[in-house]
């Protein structure tokens, strides 16, 4: 069985409350092989009541890569990413939810990194019906303690109470390249970690995990739905043993599923 890294979602909302994920696990990847056309319909199954964690009440989500933290090849696996979600929701619902990037022209922004320099509520993004800012992606070298070292990326954000999902206004993503990446570390594939927090940005919870947690299917019960095993937003990716990430480029069913009712 292949070592997995458990990738983690870091959720702030208002009232500061903190729920970090983390840990290890062992799993095999199921290729959803039943999807074969783009999910149109809206379902959070009942399992997965508690996988909705908010939602943009404006978009599209500018988004934007730190300057100068990036390789070109690096942001062209990340806009990749990007183009995923937006060719979903542009087949689905005729709509683009993320913005501002293009391989020949990706926004970058001098913004330094909130979250390291205090709360990052008070950095809103969301005026009215307008962006004041963007959703900025930052390299990491050296990894805060405070976060796990298991956590291959980490998507903060920021919400208040709204119907019927809570209304995100801040969001930013960290990319861990302290224990990861980097020579003697495992090696994700950036395009499919980025994929999977393009989905939290986006404000879907991981698909189950692997503690117990009210409204969400435990990954290792024995009868869960396939489709959670084989969706972006399973909670964790398996390495070779030469340490390379698994590919999963691809939005699963139960992640276009759960998205449409998002957007
Ligand atoms: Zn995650």
């Amino acid at each position: 069985m292949n070592f997995s890294i458990f990738i983690a979602s870091f959720i702030q909302i208002t009232l500061l409350s903190f729920l970090l994920l983390s840990g290890v696990s062992c799993a095999l990847y199921t290729p959803d092989s039943g999807k074969n056309q783009v999910i149109t319909t809206c379902n959070v199954p009942t399992d997965q009541s508690g996988t909705v964690s908010g939602h943009w009440q404006v978009t599209p989500i500018p988004m934007a890569f730190h300057q100068n933290d990036f390789q070109s090849n690096e942001i062209s696996s990340m806009i990749n990413a990007v183009s995923t979600w937006n060719n979903f929701f542009t087949a689905s619902k005729n709509i683009k939810t993320l913005d501002g990037s293009t391989t020949d022209n990706p926004r970058l922004s001098t913004a330094t990194n909130p979250a390291q320099s205090g709360p990052i509520c008070d950095h809103g993004l969301v005026q009215g019906k307008s962006f004041s800012g963007n959703v900025v992606i930052y390299k990491l070298g050296q990894w805060p303690s405070a976060y796990p070292a298991s956590a291959i990326a980490l998507t903060s954000f920021c919400s208040i109470s709204s119907q019927p999902y809570p209304a995100i206004y801040m969001a930013l993503m960290e990319i861990n390249y302290q224990n990861f990446f980097i020579e003697g570390q495992k090696n994700p594939d950036l395009e499919s970690i980025v994929l999977h927090e393009l989905g939290h940005l986006h404000g879907l919870n991981h698909s189950c995990e692997v503690t117990n947690k009210t409204g969400t299917p435990n990954c290792k019960d024995p009868n869960i739905d396939p489709s959670y095993l084989s969706a972006s937003m399973y909670p964790s990716f398996s390495f070779d043993t030469a340490g390379m990430g698994e590919q999963r480029r691809s939005l699963g069913s139960n992640d276009e599923s759960r998205a449409n009712c998002l957007y």
